[in-house]
């Protein structure tokens, strides 16, 4: 026999899988090896088990080593699958469902026997001691030892869990709604399924009672939700549901924290995963449901290689095997809506309605805030602020000669940000002092223009009495700063919490009386298909974070285009009429659903370099049914001159599978060593 392993290598320039010599320990698909490769030795996994190979026995060597944790089978398949899916490698995909680095802490453990006490001889602390156990051996250990001597007590070392810090709240039975009831069944049917629910019509409460029946049946659950840092409410109420069961996989947590939660799940300890994108990679056995809540969120898109959907990913991994997936929002992105059959939850669960929308016409109005909303934030106790721009004002320029102040690296305006005296590109990170005069012309009228969180924070600070929170990439910095900013929100008596898209995630504040949005059509502008759909999204969730208590609420979504259909819908709260207008729009222009999309950006120092290169790409993928739009030329990015190539297709194997050809045989090419390639099937 032989192994077939892929070496976790992250170059498009080898193809694996490579044939290896059985080491003394067992292994099986799955195992995680280390394996010598060319000079180096390299982490690998092996993907098939052989009875021979092509290559002669002497020139076969067997792995060096074994890892004691591995990758479950279905896993290496799914892993593989999404290599092709996306037009990566097998080796970057399989690196997404590695075990985590780290180790079981060991505990001793002592119980007692099944040896009886009597006619020993124990003192009254020896009979406190056997009183107490089972239990962590601790400061105990040699009084315990010396009773495990007498065959009373046996003491072993066990895996310790590790817990991840939270608060989870006050689980609260509630009896289903007639709609809850009926969603339910749906879902026990199995199959596919969109939930689609208005922002506090009950959708949590589905998922944990479809999940309280999987467990029933035998089966494992997954939850993914967006960032947990940003929804720790969701995760909570799992944990208050069903406890030790949940394995919480958090991108915040230590090495340690990961690792036995990891372990927990595969070893069946846990049953239901709950975590962002990533968890779609748990390793449950015997998957029976998977939930993705808030499937219209942009986080479910990973932006490394390979540029995996996790919400893809999760409808495969249930179909392959045999869970019902459940999706869920109040703004379901168009091709959910499309594809999947519809679950509806009409009504907020309280039976509240959904808080009247002002849109507030800005053409003509020169102040960041139009006078109807300074009067409506000066009257409310509690207010949500969406602006999704940060730092102070968008760009600098320089009124005598023009001069606009851009990132060295990336042709971008700088932002200024006034709190760290400093002008930032919001791209690479780049940062330079504020300029007191043009460098071009010496003059000192430098002028700043739009607001951003930073600037519209200042002034309500000045004009309101409440405090402001702000919460945006700025101030999200270190790892608690998120929840202990929204704890401190919530607890406030009054306030205003003012953010980027952070602010319109599915928090929960029963006292928010008034939401806001500013400049709402400022995604419309994007030159992106999605701009309709992440406009409608934002101002319809926004809005959904208002009114949920007994003193209801009202939205004011502040608009230069007052007339679009995206703001106008979500001032309706009406994903229906929004989806049917989004959707009749893209079929007459061929985008997703209609149509598949593949990007490949081609990234070099020397712009000519790389426009060639997506050149030699763009011809290299001839298929029918296949639009291939480019090359075009992107915004310089970290120093990198970008050209892109669009791939517009009604055959989606075909062209992704021409597509990797393409790029794999263009990053061979000598000519092309120094360019970069990035692909992304279904870009967001
Ligand atoms: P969503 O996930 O759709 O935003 P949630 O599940 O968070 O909605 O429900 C919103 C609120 O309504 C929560 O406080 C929840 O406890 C409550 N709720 C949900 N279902 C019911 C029900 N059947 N009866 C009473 N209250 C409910
Ligand atoms: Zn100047
Ligand atoms: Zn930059």
């Amino acid at each position: 026999m032989i192994a077939q392993v892929e070496p976790l290598t992250t170059t498009r320039r080898l193809s694996g899988p490579f044939d290896y010599a059985l080491p003394a320990e067992p292994v099986e698909v799955g195992s995680v090896v280390r394996v010598p490769f060319g000079h180096q030795a390299l982490d690998g996994v092996v993907v098939g088990l052989r009875s021979e190979s092509e290559l002669p026995a002497e020139r076969l060597v067997a792995p060096s080593a074994v890892r004691a944790d591995s990758v479950p089978r279905d896993l290496v398949e799914l892993a593989l699958w999404m290599a092709r899916e996306s037009a990566s490698t097998p080796a970057r995909a399989l690196s997404l469902v590695l075990p985590p680095a780290g180790k079981p802490r060991m505990r001793l453990w002592a119980r007692r026997t099944a040896a009886s006490l009597d006619g020993e001889r124990l003192s009254e602390r020896q009979r406190a001691l056997l009183d107490r156990l089972p239990g962590a051996a601790g400061e105990d250990l040699g009084s315990l030892r010396r009773l495990e001597k007498r065959g009373l007590v046996a003491i072993e070392a066990r895996a310790e869990r590790r817990e991840p810090l939270t608060r989870p709240p006050v689980d609260r039975a509630v009896e289903p709604t007639a709609a809850q009831a009926a969603a339910l069944e749906a879902v026990d049917a199995g199959g596919e399924h969109l939930l689609h629910g208005v922002t506090g019509s009950g959708k949590t409460e589905v998922y944990l009672r479809a999940a309280a029946r999987a467990l029933e049946r035998g089966e494992g659950v997954i939850v993914l939700v967006p960032e947990i840092a940003l929804t720790p409410q969701t995760v909570g109420r799992f944990q208050a549901r069903f406890g030790d069961t949940v394995a919480l996989l958090h991108s915040a947590l230590g090495e340690g924290e990961r690792y036995d939660e990891w372990r927990r799940l595969r070893t069946g300890e846990a049953r239901i995963a709950v975590g962002p994108r990533s968890a779609v990679f748990a390793p449950v056995a015997r998957l029976g449901l998977v939930v993705v809540d808030e499937e219209h969120d942009a986080s479910y898109k990973h932006e490394g290689d390979p540029r995996y959907d996790a919400r893809r990913v999760a409808a495969e991994r249930a179909a392959r095997s045999g869970a019902a997936l459940l999706v869920g929002s109040a703004t379901p992105r168009p091709e959910t809506w499309h594809a999947l059959p519809r679950l509806e939850l009409r009504e907020r669960a309280d039976g509240r309605p959904l808080p009247p929308v002002r849109v507030l016409d800005m053409r003509g109005t020169a102040h960041p805030l139009h006078p109807d909303t300074r009067r409506e934030l000066g009257e409310a106790r509690k207010a949500i602020v969406l602006l999704n721009r940060r730092g102070w004002s968008n760009f600098l320029t320089c009124r005598t000669c023009g001069k606009v102040w851009e990132c060295p690296q990336c042709d971008v305006a700088l932002v200024l940000h006034r709190a760290q005296a400093a002008i930032a590109c919001h791209h690479c990170g780049h940062r330079e002092r504020v300029p007191d005069r043009c460098d071009a012309c010496g003059s000192l009228a430098v002028a700043r223009y739009g607001a951003g969180t930073e600037r519209i924070e200042a002034e309500l600070n000045e004009a309101l009495e409440v405090p402001v929170f702000r919460l945006d990439a700025d101030t999200a910095g270190t790892k608690n700063a998120v929840p202990d900013l929204l704890a401190r929100f919530d607890a406030a008596p009054s306030g205003l919490l003012l953010g980027t898209q952070m602010v319109a995630k599915g928090h929960d504040f029963p006292d928010v009386t008034l939401g806001v949005v500013l400049d709402a059509d400022s995604t419309l502008r994007f030159p992106d298909f999605r701009a309709e759909e992440r406009t409608f999204a934002l101002i319809a969730q926004l809005a959904g974070r208002a009114g949920r208590g007994p003193r209801g609420g009202h939205v004011l979504v502040q608009t230069a285009s007052p007339d679009a259909p995206a703001i106008l819908a979500a001032a309706r709260h009406d994903s229906a009429g929004f989806v049917a207008g989004e959707l009749g729009r893209r079929e007459a222009l061929r985008y997703p659903p209609f149509a598949d999309l593949v990007r490949i950006v081609c990234l070099a120092e020397d712009a000519r370099a790389a426009r060639a290169a997506a050149g030699r790409v763009g011809d290299g993928i001839q298929v029918p049914g296949t639009d291939v739009l480019g090359p075009a030329p992107l915004f310089r990015l970290r120093g990198r001159e970008r050209f892109q190539v669009v791939v517009k297709t009604t055959e989606r194997e075909a062209a992704i599978s021409a597509v990797s050809s393409a790029v794999e045989g263009a990053a061979r090419d000598r000519e092309f060593r120094h360019v970069a390639f990035s692909v992304d099937v279904d870009p967001q």
